[in-house]
């Protein structure tokens, strides 16, 4: 639903949940099919589209955004039975006879609000979950990946029911628009600073919120790993999608001896993936917009760049990039990086990473690369971060019972698998209790009588 007004389609839907019309689990279990034959006819048109949006590869494509939701819908349809059920508890002596049950509802009309960087999986993921629980689903995808946008528009609207899912196109005034409307919760995935503002606006009508925010995920590598397959690992992580991963590696704590020998192996990792010289990469992508060009080169600027530091503006290329020795005060260390650029700050030992980790806010992901338990045991005790990647960076995400998600500012609730139904649903509690024999009795007032009776 392209350009249209969002109060009118936010009123469609609501008409079509009100109706019933997504309810029964055989209109969940359609519309689940039907998206995975979106994703799967018109999987090269979405590719075309990050391509232009991202210079994403083909091969990126596929396994970071379809390949993904796709495993979502194939998750969701398998256990949809099950997790649709109610769930009978138990109850109290005093209350007895009566029986209790929890009965998974869904919410009603959901806003989905995502990012440019994984365009195609942070709007379609969501909707895997607001589908499999029952609700009807306004998505709003970036302006700033705007091929994405525009096939999602249309491919949603020729697959899915236009009673009950729509795609509302546009940026922050359309946003502000649906953010006025009464919905039954939002999704959102993106900064912090948006994020106050959706958090502001579903303050209004008490609508509940996830929020999928971002960070600096810090990296421990310490001498105690094959180096070599750290750094293969940790560049994969933090250069897939041209660094722009909310949950890439953000900057590296390591002690400077480590630091010196990491350098020399990122470069070469960085070359076995994307050649000398990786603007001529395939593989290797671009930058999405040229105010986030500026803003990366900035912080370039007065570094000691180790590995690449390129920047092509007319390209919005900028090359894969470490420097080491970043001061804790550095710009570099200000704000989450959200492009190709790893600094590497020195540290003397575990001791000070835990404390400069403890000192800034809660990541979304911690990486260690250690092949000591104990030093596993301490970062998992003494840190607090959404994730903890240990030996591989991004890939706790492809694992349908790890809830994905943030605490403290790198965000609130979390979804994948299981958690994305229980997200787009209310747990209803529901009691019974027969007339008779009457047990409530025993309570009714006045309770003084009672007393002088006793
Ligand atoms: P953003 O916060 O700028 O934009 C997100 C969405 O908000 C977009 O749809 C945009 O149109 C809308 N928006 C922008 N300005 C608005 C305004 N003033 N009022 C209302 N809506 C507005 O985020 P982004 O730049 O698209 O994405 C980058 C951020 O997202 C990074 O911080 C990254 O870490 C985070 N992120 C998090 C996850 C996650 O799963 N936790 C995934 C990807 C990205």
């Amino acid at each position: 639903m392209t350009a249209a007004d969002p109060s009118d389609v936010v009123a469609t839907l609501r008409a079509g949940f009100d109706a019933g019309l997504t309810k029964p689990l055989s209109w969940r279990r359609a519309q689940l099919r039907a998206l995975r034959r979106l994703l799967v006819e018109s999987g090269h048109d979405l590719e075309q589209a990050l391509a232009l949006d991202l210079g994403k590869s083909a091969a990126e494509a596929q396994v970071s955004e379809i390949g993904v939701v796709v495993a979502e819908v194939d998750h969701a349809l398998r256990h949809l039975r099950r997790w649709a059920r109610s769930v009978p508890v138990p109850v109290p002596v005093t209350l007895a006879p009566a029986s209790a049950r929890v009965v998974p509802e869904p919410l009603g009309v959901v806003l989905v609000i995502g990012p440019w960087n994984y365009p195609v999986q942070l709007i379609l993921g969501p909707l895997v979950g607001a589908l499999a629980a029952g609700n009807a689903v306004v998505l709003k995808p970036s302006e700033l990946a705007p091929e994405t946008s525009a096939i999602l528009a249309r491919l949603v609207s020729r697959h899915l029911d236009p009673r009950a899912v729509a795609v509302v196109e546009g940026g922050a005034e359309t946003t502000t628009a649906l953010l006025g409307r009464r919905v039954d919760h939002i999704f959102f995935t993106g900064g912090g600073a948006v994020a106050r503002i959706v958090a502001r606006a579903a303050a209004e009508n008490l609508t509940p919120t996830t929020l999928e925010l971002g960070g600096k995920s810090p990296v421990w590598i310490d001498d105690t790993v094959d180096i070599e397959q750290a750094a293969r690992r940790l560049a994969w992580g933090k250069f897939m999608n041209a660094g722009q991963t909310c949950v890439a590696p953000d900057y590296v704590l390591a002690t400077p001896a480590v630091a010196s020998r990491l350098t020399g192996v990122l470069a070469r990792a960085v070359e076995s993936f994307y050649g000398v010289d990786p603007s001529t990469s395939a593989d290797y992508g671009r930058i999405v917009a040229d105010r986030h060009v500026e803003r990366l080169a900035g912080l370039l600027e007065g570094q000691r760049v180790s590995v690449g530091g390129t920047v092509d503006r007319a390209a919005r290329y900028i090359a894969p990039t470490v420097v080491d020795g970043t001061r804790l005060d550095s710009a570099l260390m200000e704000e989450e990086i959200f492009g190709p650029i790893l600094p590497i700050v020195h540290v003397q030992d575990l001791d000070e990473a835990i404390r400069v980790i403890r000192s800034r806010e809660k990541p979304l992901a911690l990486y260690v690369f250690s092949s000591s338990r104990e030093v596993e045991r301490r970062i998992l005790r003494e840190t607090s971060s959404g994730a903890v990647g240990i030996g591989v960076p991004s890939a706790h995400l492809l694992v349908p019972g790890l809830p994905f998600g943030g605490v403290g500012a790198s965000g609130s609730g979390a979804y994948h698998g299981k958690r994305s139904f229980d997200t787009f649903t209310h747990e209803k509690a529901v009691l019974r209790k027969p007339l008779s024999p009457d047990t409530v009795a025993l309570v009714y007032p006045p309770f003084t009588a009672r007393r002088e009776g006793f």
